[in-house]
């Protein structure tokens, strides 16, 4: 904990330095205070993950979604927002964490959710990809060396999510991830993602590693609507 509230003023410093010159600074979350990010809304982000009401595999979640929370998404998506990626990164370094401790600490290998095809040729990367960096580099922080690898691909062309209900959602996503061709990795996986809706995402990213007998040892997101945090 200590060591986020120092990377997180660092950040602070760094960036309402560099922000104050172009443009007045205030919380990318609340808007409200003087901050990049305040006191408040990094709270958030760092609090302790919980478990989700998701049964394929152990998944965590460390922040309930509401709207000030899917902007700051937003704004790691579009954007490329750092210190919205930086936030993100915190809360999965918390969830990956979480299932690793769980599993007794066995070797494992990240696995993002790919971005959609279009989303890629339209940024370049993967938007988790600089996300997964800043994973990486706060393990590092606590001693841990996390290996990340995109592995799944996209079969298909997959509608764009918003304003399909469950059923729809998860018609659209039957079957559309497949693990890379040549592909050989012995350690079991964590699926990483930013948010979890209805689960169908990590539920067919499960079902592509399964046909290949590797192993999923669990799912680290970010933020999940406050109903599917189970109270344990
Ligand atoms: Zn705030």
């Amino acid at each position: 904990m200590t060591m986020f509230r120092h990377s997180t003023s660092w950040i602070n410093d760094a960036l309402s330095g560099l922000q104050s010159l172009v443009f007045p600074s205030s919380c990318i979350m609340c808007a409200q205070t003087d901050q990049v990010i305040c006191e408040r809304c990094n709270a958030q982000w760092i609090s302790p993950p919980r478990f989700i009401n998701f049964v394929d595999v152990p998944t965590t979640s460390v922040v309930p979604y509401s709207s000030e929370v899917s902007s700051v998404v937003l704004k790691a998506k579009e954007d490329g927002n750092r210190v919205a990626r930086r936030l993100i990164a915190q809360a999965l370094y918390e969830a990956v964490d979480f299932i690793s401790i769980r599993k007794k600490n066995q070797p494992f290998v990240l696995v993002p959710i790919p971005s959609s095809r279009e989303a890629i040729r339209q940024r370049g990367e993967s938007f988790l990809h600089p996300i997964l960096k800043n994973v990486n580099e706060i393990a590092a922080v606590h001693g841990s060396n996390w290996e990340w690898k995109e592995v799944l691909i996209h079969k298909k062309r997959v509608r764009d999510q918003a304003g399909l209900n469950s059923r729809e959602r998860s018609q659209n996503l039957q079957g559309v991830f497949a693990v890379r061709e040549g592909v050989a990795e012995e350690r079991p996986i964590i699926l990483i993602d930013d948010v979890i809706t209805t689960g169908s995402t990590l539920k067919n990213a499960i079902l592509a590693f399964n046909e290949r007998k590797m192993t999923v040892l669990g799912a680290a997101t970010a933020c999940a609507s406050a109903h599917q945090f189970l109270i344990r």
